[in-house]
């Protein structure tokens, strides 16, 4: 495939309205790939890297009809809720629905609670950002990426609750302590069951969270490799105080796939790599972070998006 990039149908789009008179109004032209509605119904294939990619062929979490609240009773549901709907962030590779299914088959049997799922990937994938659009992911743009919430529910949540309801965090504002949500017994079965899934490159949680894992894990005198693999897989990272991000493997067939990030270190991760998140120099980033996030640039896509979203051609 050629290297070249979306880049310049954006540019080219803006420089024929900004030679009239409607200079302002290029200015800013929104992210069309937030308002695609439907997934281009191909065989699935994922296009690219998680922070700069696409996706064709993608599944729907949900079914429309639990969308609108009808069947919100039904027994043979997925033992999941997806949260925030109308975000319309729900569509994902088959791989990461076929996931996210079993997932939460698995916690309910153990728990009878139902997962909370958020934001999965757009209909077509692609960047979520926009100027002005402060709940935007970087990543999440393949459909491999899934953010679960770390609370579950005991009940079947009606729409307006899964629209407004707030996830709660469990590492309290000084990011070192836990809250008095955190319970280890309950996370650390969920995050062990979500890692040991073998299509599962790795899952982001708060540093604050590994942490806890890793005291748990030494207190437990788990030493074999083998038994602590699923704890190898849970990584920190910035943020995810109130939900982890599962990552995916690229999925067989998927030539076009991408992955990002360097292989995982051996070894558990609890280690000085984590120790480094609650030195001083990790928590000046931290505050710099919180007072000014990361602004929404256009990543460059791979050429084959191109054809995946053919609203930028139409003009
Ligand atoms: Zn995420």
């Amino acid at each position: 495939m050629p290297n070249k990039t979306l880049s310049r149908f954006t540019t080219s789009i803006c420089t024929a309205i900004g030679v009239g008179f409607l200079f302002t109004a290029c200015a800013h032209k929104p992210n069309p790939w937030r308002t695609v509605r439907e997934p281009l119904k191909q065989k699935a294939q994922v296009y690219g890297t998680v922070n700069a990619g696409c996706l064709v062929g993608a599944e729907s979490l949900i079914e429309m009809p639990t969308l609108e609240g009808e069947n919100a009773q039904g027994s043979n549901l997925p033992k999941f809720e997806v949260m925030r709907p109308s975000r319309n962030r729900f569509f994902a590779h088959p791989s990461l629905v076929a996931y996210v299914t079993a997932l939460s088959e698995k916690v309910y049997r153990k728990t009878k609670k139902y997962l909370l799922i958020g934001d999965l990937a757009q209909p077509r994938g692609g960047p979520m950002g926009d100027r002005g659009a402060p709940t935007a992911h970087s990543s999440h743009q393949t459909g491999l990426d899934v953010d679960v919430w770390f609370e579950s529910s005991k009940y079947r949540l009606a729409l307006e609750e899964r629209e407004n309801r707030r996830a709660r965090d469990l590492v309290n504002e000084d990011h070192e302590s836990m809250s008095s949500y955190w319970n280890l017994k309950y996370q650390s079965m969920v995050l062990k069951t979500a890692a040991n899934f073998e299509t599962v490159d790795r899952i982001f949680v708060n540093p604050a969270i590994k942490r806890e894992l890793c005291i748990h894990s030494r207190k437990s005198g788990v030493r074999a490799d083998r038994e602590n693999a699923w704890l190898a897989k849970v990584r920190p990272w910035w943020g995810h105080k109130d939900h982890f991000h599962v990552r995916l493997k690229c999925p067989l067939g998927n030539a076009e796939c991408v992955p990002v990030g360097d292989p995982i270190p051996a070894g558990d991760g609890c280690d000085e790599t984590l120790n480094w998140w609650f030195s001083d120099e990790a928590k000046q980033l931290i505050a710099e972070r919180a007072a000014t996030p990361p602004e929404f640039k256009m990543p460059e896509l791979p050429a084959a998006c191109e054809q995946v979203l053919p609203l930028l051609t139409h003009h």
